[in-house]
């Protein structure tokens, strides 16, 4: 089927308005009328070509909400009109043992994300949710809960999942203290999930004019990490660290600021390598952790856990045809704290 997107055409182009084709549904897919796409600093990355791996054509997206306006025959857990959000993953070989596990981004066959990516065929390129239609197999459909307003549930599809997945994994408790590194996207978010769970959260930002923010988001602490020595009384403060930034920083004064045993979480995917001082490492028995957004079954668990608890992206909506000038704001770390798409701008 044909479908009207925005797509960069070569690194660092502007987006524009571009046609191409979908897949015929399947008897196990769906058809799904885009409502809202959020904007992903991994959007920006690979519209710039940062990490060197984007094809283009690109037509980024994958904090997609919409509307399914027809399903296939086969498909039994959802219906037409249902509320459904699709998020990075959109195939894998289900069989592997950590498909089955329900990692599918780690799927040993090669998993299949939203956009720029090979679907299983391994030769037709994915197209995100920058467009008017999706077309996605219901296994990797989530249910949207419905005390959520859609528009911002977006961004819980990855910056949601993406901050959610590894506080659960190094077992953030009430008590712990937990530091947030940036305030952007999944910073904000990552300060409301961890709040949620009990943690007591200091944010760690280069943007002093954040701090109000930071406590209405749910932080008890707020440090401008470029004032000198601001970081001297955090020493060996926290549990766990959340690195959420965009732009290559130094993590050896970091390391420094959690307590023996402690882990700082690498969920920021800079473009360089990082430096790193080994006695900042040792010296406590320091851990640093990477973590890759979640597979479908914990995003649907984020997701209700997110309707229990009433959490959502603050978000600012946008028409498709801003959407340039929304990446330019990213990039000048002016957004709040998430750009989300109204993709009926795109119809209009
Ligand atoms: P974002 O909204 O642009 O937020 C990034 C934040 O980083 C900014 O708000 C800013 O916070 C801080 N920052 C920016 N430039 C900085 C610099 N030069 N030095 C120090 N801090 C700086 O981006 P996002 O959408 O949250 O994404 C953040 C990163 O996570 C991106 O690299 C993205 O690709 C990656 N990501 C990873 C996964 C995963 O699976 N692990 C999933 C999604 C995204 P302050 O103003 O508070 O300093
Ligand atoms: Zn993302
Ligand atoms: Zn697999």
């Amino acid at each position: 089927m044909e479908v009207i997107g925005y797509a960069a055409q070569s690194a660092r182009a502007p987006l524009a308005p571009y046609r191409f084709e979908r897949r015929d549904p399947r008897p196990d897919d769906v058809v799904i009328d885009v409502l809202y796409c959020g904007i992903c600093h991994s959007d920006v990355h690979k519209v710039n070509d940062d990490w060197g791996t984007t094809h283009f054509p690109v037509v980024p997206g994958h904090e997609i909400i919409g509307r399914i306006a027809s399903r296939g025959a086969n498909v039994s857990k959802f219906r037409e009109g249902d509320l459904v959000g699709v998020g990075c993953i959109v195939d894998s070989c289900r069989v592997c043992p950590e498909c089955r596990a329900g990692r599918e981004m780690f799927c040993e066959k090669g998993v299949t994300f939203s956009f720029d990516s090979l679907e299983q065929d391994g030769k037709t390129w994915t197209y995100g949710g920058y467009s008017t239609r999706m077309v996605v197999d219901e296994r990797y459909l989530l249910r949207v809960p419905n005390e959520l307003n859609p528009a911002s549930t977006a961004p819980l599809m990855c910056g949601g999942i993406t901050t959610y997945s590894p506080l659960r994994q190094f077992g953030c408790k009430p008590g712990d203290q937990v530091g947030v590194v940036g305030l952007g996207g999944l910073g904000h978010l990552a300060v409301k999930l961890a709040a949620s769970m009990g943690a007591e959260v200091t944010v760690l930002s280069t943007s002093r004019g954040k701090e109000e923010d930071a406590a209405r988001l749910g932080a008890k602490g707020f440090v401008s990490t470029r004032e000198p020595g601001a970081l001297d009384a955090l020493v060996g403060k926290f549990n766990l660290i959340l690195d959420t930034v965009s732009a290559t920083h130094d993590l050896n004064k970091q390391l420094t600021l959690l307590r023996n045993f402690g882990t700082l979480v690498l969920v920021g995917l800079p473009p360089a390598p990082i430096q790193l001082e080994p006695f900042a490492l040792l010296h406590g028995n320091k851990r640093i952790a990477g973590s890759n957004i979640g597979g479908i079954p914990e995003t649907q668990e984020m997701l209700d856990y997110c309707g229990k608890h009433d959490i959502t992206a603050d978000i600012e909506l946008i028409k498709i045809q801003d959407v340039n000038g929304a990446y330019e704001r990213m990039l000048r770390n002016d957004v709040k704290y998430r750009f989300v798409i109204d993709m009926m701008s795109l119809k209009a």
